[in-house]
């Protein structure tokens, strides 16, 4: 029972390792091709964009969106 669990597992991790090493390379093909707006939601976290009001660098995880401009903190966007 436990050796088929054992084995059922491997064959599941090496799956994974072969969808996952596959997928980095399709989704940068398909980056290509996409639109603008779509190659943006794939690298939002880190990439870094300028504050529209006073210039600042921020990762996007940190911006603030209004309107569809980034701004650094609340007091740039206007809070
Ligand atoms: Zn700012």
């Amino acid at each position: 029972m436990i050796l088929k669990l054992i084995v059922f597992a491997v064959i599941f991790y090496a799956v994974y390792r072969l969808v996952g090493g596959k997928f980095p390379k399709l989704s940068g093909k398909i980056k290509d091709h996409l639109p603008k707006s779509e190659d943006k939601k794939k690298i939002e976290e880190d990439t870094l964009i300028e504050c529209d009001k006073c210039g600042t660098y921020v990762t996007y995880k940190e911006s603030i969106i209004v309107k569809g401009k980034a701004y650094c903190s609340k007091e740039c966007a206007g809070f």
